[in-house]
């Protein structure tokens, strides 16, 4: 196996009765009168031609190999497929594609810079960028109005399932736009691009369905919620704040939200659905979403858990404290049925949220309600300028700094800028964040009122982004963009749960590279040449010095 040959002969047809229909060359034959063998083969580690279950590490380790697999294959032509269709669609509207260093300044998304130490200016450092962002606003102060490029971005974060340090951007910025111009473009793009590379992938929103944060928030506890099942989480605070549960009535009271989730169907067997759980089986279940909800701060996750008829009972320790009317507008709020099990949550209006987000994920996952094949993309619009960085003191952007806000809050920047909302739009698709982007600042005083707002001094503003603050002074065209993440969109598409399936040659979890062994030890003389001595490393167990 594994063999490269090559063969001399007749292609012929197949005798009668010989084809085989699972080879895509199964009706045809070589007969063959010279083999040569172009080079052997050792024994491959893994099977080539079969899909099995491999040990991730080996596969990394021979991707050369890995990528041979048919499921591989089809993933790389698939992702080639995707982008050829992106760049097609923007050359078609007037873009091009201007590349852009990669070696840079910092061009902070949030996460910390890889830093590039530079030879020929010993003791300085180049930072790769985190996204081209500074780079096409300065195109479009040049006058390239439509620009878009395929860009490798480089992020230094904890890496999961959809992160990688380096990764793919499909980046586009556009001149004398709003926020409704860029999104009615992107949309377009989006339901043109699955049309066209997937088409077996029905869409649920056409047009996509816009919610804004607070509303995303509010109802699915995550900012890039999957929607392709509904488990919303519905405020009962008037009704169960009126019960004789003392928390509900404290918290009620104290202005703090109470939220049902309605798992439909959770209190059935799931090996016989004419049968409720038994009490020892739902306390078990309960007590998992409890222990799961208290992960993110809930103190506690209390439940209704609804009869499959008339003679049954509501089951759950706050029952009692409900009267038969209080139960009735509950069950009426929730759209509650039988088998139903209702999901309490009280508390702070973000731990509501956060614990939301965990019981869809999992509520999702238990009752097998999110379907591979389907794409339920939408936009989140008006997100808050700012998040509050308590650790810090101080605002983070929660896009990034060149985020204008909308126009009417931005009085609001100097009076109360936890209120002001950006021009910011995130496009969603399945509970990832497919892409994010926004109307810019162009003028020099607004983007200068930014940086006390998050914490920079001026002085330290001006070192690193005094070319954005000069350049603002040249004649600026409004403008705003948006960049997508094509790894993450290319992974929805082959419907796998991680990028590294889609990305020819990805790190692991840890940041390695365990087929080529990088990072590695630079040579000495390398390090010499940079005037860079190592620290001592930090002994195992130990932090590393900060
Ligand atoms: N630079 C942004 C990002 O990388 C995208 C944008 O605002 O266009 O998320």
């Amino acid at each position: 196996m594994e063999y490269v040959l090559q063969v001399h002969g007749v292609v012929r047809r197949r005798p009668e009765g010989t084809d085989n229909p699972e080879m895509s060359t199964g009706t045809i034959d070589v007969v063959a009168d010279r083999v040569e063998i172009l080079n052997a083969s050792k024994v491959p580690p893994f099977l080539i031609n079969r899909d099995e279950n491999i040990d991730e590490l080996r596969r990394m380790q021979y991707r050369y190999l890995d990528l041979r697999r048919p499921n591989m294959q089809q993933n790389m032509i698939l992702r080639h497929r995707t982008v050829k269709f992106l760049r097609d669609f923007l050359d078609g509207q007037g873009f091009i594609e201007i590349e852009t260093p990669i070696l840079f300044k910092t061009t902070p998304e949030g996460a910390r810079d890889f830093l590039v130490p530079s030879r020929l200016q010993p003791g300085k450092f180049y930072a790769l960028p985190q996204s081209p962002q500074q780079l096409k606003q300065l195109l479009m102060v040049a006058g390239y109005e439509k620009y878009f490029q395929v860009a490798r971005c480089f992020r230094d974060e904890d890496l999961r399932g959809d992160r990688q340090p380096e990764f793919t951007q499909l980046d586009m910025e556009l001149s004398f736009v709003e926020r409704e111009d860029v999104m009615r473009l992107m949309e377009a793009m989006v339901l043109a691009l699955c049309e066209n590379v997937v088409p077996h992938m029905p869409l649920k929103y056409k047009p996509l369905r816009r919610l804004t944060y607070t509303e995303a928030m509010e109802a699915y506890g995550s900012d890039k919620p999957d929607l392709r099942y509904d488990l919303e989480a519905v405020d009962v605070t008037d009704i169960a704040g009126r019960s004789a549960f003392p928390i509900f009535q404290q918290n009620a009271e104290a202005g703090k939200p109470i939220k049902v989730v309605r798992a439909p169907g959770l209190h059935v067997r799931r090996d016989d659905p004419a049968q409720i759980l038994s009490g020892e089986g739902l306390k078990r279940q309960m007590k998992e979403l409890e222990d799961l909800v208290r992960t993110v701060g809930a103190k506690g996750l209390a439940y209704m858990a609804l009869p499959l008829d008339e003679t049954g009972e509501v089951k759950g320790p706050i029952g009692k404290y409900f009267t038969v009317e209080q139960k009735l507008a509950l069950f009426e709020r929730t759209g509650a049925q039988p088998g139903d099990i209702l999901m309490f949550l009280s508390d702070k209006r973000e731990t509501v949220w956060a614990a939301v987000d965990k019981l869809r994920r999992s509520l999702a996952e238990t009752l097998n309600l999110a379907d591979p094949n389907q794409l339920a993309f939408a936009w989140i619009i008006d997100f808050p300028m700012f998040y509050w960085d308590e650790e810090n003191q101080r605002w983070d952007p929660s896009q990034h700094m060149f985020t204008m806000p909308m126009p009417e809050d931005i009085p609001l920047l100097d009076t109360d800028p936890g209120k002001a909302r950006g021009s910011q739009y995130d496009l969603i698709c399945n509970g990832y964040e497919i892409g994010g982007g926004s109307i810019r600042i162009h003028d020099r005083s607004l983007q200068e009122k930014m940086f006390p707002l998050i914490g920079q001094s001026m002085e330290h503003a001006r070192e690193q982004f005094g070319h954005m603050l000069e350049a603002f002074e040249y004649g600026v065209p409004p403008h705003g963009g948006m960049a997508w993440g094509v790894d993450r969109l290319v992974m929805l598409f082959a419907q796998v749960d991680n990028i590294r399936e889609v990305t020819a040659f990805p790190k692991t979890q840890s940041g390695l590279d365990v087929m080529a062994h990088a990072p590695s030890a630079a040579e000495p003389g390398q390090l010499e040449e940079l005037y860079i001595r190592l620290a001592p490393l930090p002994e195992k167990g130990e932090t590393a010095a900060p």
